[in-house]
């Protein structure tokens, strides 16, 4: 049983030597827990930040002991009512090959149901975050046009696409390659799409969006956001879900110069947590799993192979690598 500790706090870009794969002992279940064999790891770029010892909405991970992330795996013992072995679970004991903990932090999901892998995915939080903040908190309704940044990942790419299935006027995205430009409008049907790396967002945003945009669900910061605030419609709002841009910088992020354009505009502007919004989970999930099973709402997934390379495949979230959801297939 191999796992993944926290050696040190990376400064900027996290460095191989700030972590280790370790030999650890599979401990059985106690009373009340259960033994899961993990089949698929999440990696995500939240997890930088808790790489981080600075105080957030979610408790640093310890030095020198295994770190966490979203998981789904089968049961391989189990001393706990109501889950039996060969039952899949998700759970939150990611970065090992083996989880040993107490039922009440896992769910029982169905691998006849939908591939496993997507419990993490297009219907698992990656999913509902992109529901949550583009109907709650960006208050989406049809006609809006919306601009998404990131929109090549596992977040942006569902946000576009439910924007559209649900009525948007015109849908925008940007992405860091034009391999993913080109999947965003050819694949996922989004109105127009630009690479930020090919010049600079503001003058691309506005020859996208020549009449502007309602909604920006923000996965990016920097000069994304001060983009979208330039072409940002009267009562338009903006969804911040995630900075990626800063995650990894040592000074802070440079704020918007433009913040100004939100009074004549009415603009509003608000960060949201998916972990707010799991009261919409069996919503979401009737809403869009339909959608996902039918093909209507396309997804993509980057598999890694093998617990050795799930660190590689959290920095492959940082750098880019992943069109989708990254996953780890142990
Ligand atoms: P993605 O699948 O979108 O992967 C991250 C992507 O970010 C990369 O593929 C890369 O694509 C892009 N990226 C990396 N660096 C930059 C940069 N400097 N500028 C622009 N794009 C960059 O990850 P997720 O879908 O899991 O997450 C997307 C965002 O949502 C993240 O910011 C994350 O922190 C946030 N999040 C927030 C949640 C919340 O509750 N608020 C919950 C889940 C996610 P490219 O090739 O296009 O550069």
């Amino acid at each position: 049983n191999r796992e993944w500790h926290l050696l040190s706090r990376p400064v900027g870009w996290p460095k191989p030597e700030d972590f280790a794969l370790v030999e650890a002992e599979v401990r059985q279940p106690a009373e009340g827990q259960v033994l899961v064999r993990n089949k698929y790891l999440s990696v995500d770029p939240y997890m930088r930040g808790r790489m981080s010892a600075a105080k957030s909405y979610v408790a640093p991970f310890e030095l020198g002991k295994v770190m966490q992330g979203g998981a789904v795996g089968e049961v391989v013992a189990s001393e706990a009512k109501g889950i039996a072995v060969g039952d899949h679970v998700l759970h939150f004991g990611g970065w090992r090959e083996y989880a040993t903990f107490d039922a009440a932090q896992a769910v029982k999901v169905d691998p006849e149901a939908a591939p496993l892998s997507t419990y993490l995915g297009v219907l698992g939080m990656t999913g509902l975050t992109a529901y949550a903040g583009l109907l709650r908190t960006a208050v989406f309704k049809e006609g809006d046009s919306v601009f998404v940044s990131g929109a090549a990942g596992a977040v942006g790419s569902q946000v576009g696409q439910i924007a559209k299935l649900k009525g948007a006027s015109r849908v925008i995205g940007s992405a860091g390659s034009d391999e993913k430009v080109k999947l965003l409008v050819e694949e996922y049907g989004f109105d127009a799409a630009f690479n930020y790396k090919s010049g600079p967002v503001s003058e691309q945003l506005r020859a996208a969006a020549p009449d502007g945009v309602d909604v920006y669900f923000d996965n990016v910061g920097g000069d994304h956001l001060e983009a979208a605030i330039g072409s940002l419609n009267e009562g338009g709002r903006i969804a911040v879900c995630g900075m990626i841009s800063v995650y990894n910088s040592t000074e802070p992020a440079p704020g918007p110069k433009n913040l100004a354009r939100l009074i004549a505009t009415r603009g509003r502007i608000e960060g949201f947590l998916v972990s707010d919004h799991y009261d919409l989970q069996s919503q979401f999930v009737q809403e869009v799993g339909p959608w996902v099973a039918s093909g209507a709402l396309k997804y993509r997934e980057t598999v890694v192979e093998g617990i050795e390379n799930n660190l590689e495949a959290f920095l492959g979230v940082l750098r880019g690598d992943n069109t989708g959801k990254m996953i780890v297939k142990v």
